[in-house]
């Protein structure tokens, strides 16, 4: 959907600068919008105790982990490297939760000492874990459970999570190893934005974690429904209400904790910083090939949810209203069909040195950047509340690119010595 109000009326009037100064592609990020979409996640839960953790692989980008987190936020991490950015912003204990999958011994001592609140996504680590944190919380499978959105895939092939009927027991096992405190992990929608479906997800959690306290006899401590909390995509989606989604988590709590209600955990990354950034590029090249062709100096390497998951991202041209309107294609440069932003999409009449921005690219957008072809990422910029631009990233060079390779090659392995020459031959076929 295109950027907010607000954004708008800040960016659009120094663009055309911006961008002969500074050049594109580049992404550029609304702090205040930020900030303000994480203040009324709070102010929805008025006061009850929550907290929500923003998913570091959504925007991992310090400065923008730091602005979170002198706001409050927490920090959820799923790898060593997240774990290391949050703590170069300060995020320390509990402010920081560790959710991952398929995790290694190594990682996971990471977590820690970092002194994390960690969720197991599987009892096998009980084995393998010589020391267990004070409180352990385990990520329920979400087969079984009623949510579930179809962009997760089917919740019977998922590879996240307990299953169901071995949860209790995998509390009783903590417990049996000395873990005193408890917390339970659920996540079952991802871009959800019916807010129902979303309700359904979460509520579910809640009562599991009811059902897991009555059953192995713990007390759970925090219920943590996870992030995948939706945004509007497309001008005609609606947004999802807030807080309607916190007043149905509050009223499950009460009712399914009618004595201690647990804290309320959320690992929420789109919804809080992907409506707030914005692709900005320029048309390169106008040509027809059987489709009208808009191309832009950006490629999927800068977004590539449109290419991945068909994802609809809106693309707008600012400065060319009142141009007639009609369909085009919107590729990158990227030796690769799938590099398009948008298929058959209304434009009006692009030409070349036009403004293009590809809206909600403030979540999973650089993040999942790449460099195939020598299309290096691009540089991330953000708006200040006061209304400055400043880089917050710079765009990658022909010396990152190489950084990790070798001008000459690197012995890893000598071969043994005196092995007949045959023998080399031989092992290679
Ligand atoms: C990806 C992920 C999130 C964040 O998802 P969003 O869609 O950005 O809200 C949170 N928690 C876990 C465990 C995840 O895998």
């Amino acid at each position: 959907m295109p950027i907010s109000d607000g954004f708008a009326r800040k960016l659009l009037p120094v663009l055309p600068d911006v961008v002969a100064a500074y050049g594109t592609p580049f992404h550029i990020y609304d702090a205040q919008g930020i900030i303000e979409t994480y203040r009324g996640m709070v102010d929805a839960f008025r006061g009850e105790p929550y907290r929500q953790y923003f998913a570091v692989k959504a925007l991992p980008n310090p400065v923008i982990l730091s602005l979170l987190h002198r706001e409050g936020s927490g920090l959820d991490c799923a790898s060593p490297i997240e774990l290391e950015m949050a703590a170069r912003v300060g995020a320390t204990g509990d402010e920081v939760v560790f959710t991952s999958n398929n995790t290694r011994l190594i990682e996971y001592r990471a977590a820690l000492e970092a002194g994390a609140l960690i969720t197991f996504d599987d009892r096998s680590f009980l084995g393998k874990a010589d020391v267990l944190p004070e409180t352990v919380a385990f990520r329920a499978s979400p087969n079984g459970l009623a949510a579930g959105s179809s962009l997760m895939g089917d919740p019977t092939g998922s590879k996240f999570g307990v299953p169901l009927d071995e949860l209790p027991d995998a509390y009783r096992e903590a417990r049996r190893r000395g873990v005193t405190r408890f917390g339970i992990h659920g996540m079952t929608c991802a871009n959800e934005l019916d807010v129902d479906r979303a309700i359904r997800a979460a509520v579910d959690v809640v009562e599991l974690g009811a059902h897991v306290a009555e059953a192995a006899g713990v007390d759970v401590e925090y219920v943590n429904v996870g992030g995948g909390l939706g945004i509007p995509y497309r001008p005609e989606d609606k947004p999802l209400s807030f807080t309607a989604y916190a007043d149905a988590i509050v009223a499950a709590r009460r009712r399914c904790f009618p004595r201690r209600a647990p804290r309320i955990l959320m690992e929420c990354g789109r919804f809080v910083t992907g409506p707030h950034g914005v692709l900005v590029t320029r048309v390169v090249n106008r040509c027809r090939k059987g489709r009208e062709i808009v191309g832009v100096d950006a490629s999927m390497s800068a977004l590539m949810r449109p290419a991945m998951y068909g994802a609809y991202h809106h693309v707008s041209l600012p400065f060319a209203r009142g141009r007639e309107r009609s369909r085009f294609d919107v590729v990158g440069s990227l030796c690769e069909n799938m590099d398009k932003f948008a298929i058959d999409r209304m434009l009006p009449d692009p030409r070349e040195g036009d403004i293009a921005l590809v809206h909600d690219t403030g979540a999973h957008g650089h993040a999942m950047g790449f460099t195939y072809n020598g299309r290096l990422r691009p540089a991330e910029l953000m708006m200040t509340p006061g209304g400055d631009v400043v880089e917050i990233r710079r765009a990658e060079t022909v010396d990152d690119y190489l950084a990790t390779a070798r001008r000459q090659p690197e012995p890893v392995l000598s071969a043994p010595a005196g092995l007949p020459d045959h023998e080399h031959e031989g092992r290679d076929q």
